[in-house]
């Protein structure tokens, strides 16, 4: 059984981010705050640290001058977050609520615009519809809505058995409910592009079947692939080609 995560392992979303991002702070912001279209360089060297997508609205607070400096987000992550968030008086649900807004008007507006700011990386892709083909079940983990990645998903033809999206709760709890439901007997790979997310699971009591595996290719922090502790394994797109049997 395959269990993935969504963003930067399927699917390549950096500018639908900053798309989103980008509106979600200028839409909280006092009137007159600007931000650039194109993407800017600091949003796309602090994504990786981005746990939960409401982040990325504090992200583009930062980049327009309202929020921590994106120098203060590097040195410390959740100390700038938390800083900006009380300077700003924003809160997550604030920010989660505009955001799904954003995305929804996107949907409502422009669908194929919107569907096309999302690039699913191929071998994923390959990898993914092979196993359809095979009827092998596989599912989503994922901070994203379900909605949201069952609608991304769809437009690209795959069927993951299940997703279990953000509404879900935190993924170690997930997939220690799943495992409670027999979801797997033997083994079970989850694909991840967020090492701290591998190593929260690999020191969850009663995870100690999944095989945590670390995609080179995703939003990964310069450092990330190196000296991985025992039980993570670094993914690259050329094993994608092996059986499922075959991954790490
Ligand atoms: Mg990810």
């Amino acid at each position: 059984m395959l269990i993935s995560d969504f963003d930067g392992v399927i699917v390549d979303g950096m500018e639908e981010y900053w798309w989103s991002a980008r509106r979600v702070a200028l839409s909280m912001l006092p009137a007159g705050a600007e931000l650039p279209e194109p993407l800017p360089e600091p949003f796309r060297q602090l994504r990786p640290r981005v746990l939960h997508g409401w982040e990325m609205g504090v992200l583009a607070a930062s980049i327009a001058g309202w929020a921590e400096p994106a120098s203060a987000f590097a040195a410390d992550y959740s100390g700038a977050l938390a800083a900006s968030l009380k300077r700003l008086g924003w809160t997550p649900q604030q920010l989660t609520t505009a955001l799904d807004a954003v995305r929804r008007g996107a949907i409502a507006d422009d669908r194929a615009a919107w569907l096309a700011l999302h690039r699913p990386y191929p071998w994923m892709l390959a990898a993914l519809q092979r196993l359809d083909a095979a009827g092998e079940p596989w599912r989503v983990l994922t901070t994203k809505s379900a909605g949201f990645t069952a609608e991304l998903l769809a437009c690209h033809g795959l069927r993951p058995q299940r997703i279990h999206g953000r509404e879900d709760g935190p993924k170690p709890e997930v997939l220690l409910r799943l495992r409670a439901e027999g979801l797997w007997r033997d083994k079970v790979l989850f694909l991840e592009d967020r090492r701290l997310t591998l190593e929260a699971v690999r020191a969850t009591p009663g995870l100690e079947s999944v095989v945590c595996c670390l995609v080179s290719w995703g939003y990964l922090l310069p450092e990330d692939g190196e000296a991985l502790p025992p039980g993570l394994a670094l993914l690259r797109p050329e094993q994608l080609e092996q059986p499922l049997a075959q991954w790490p």
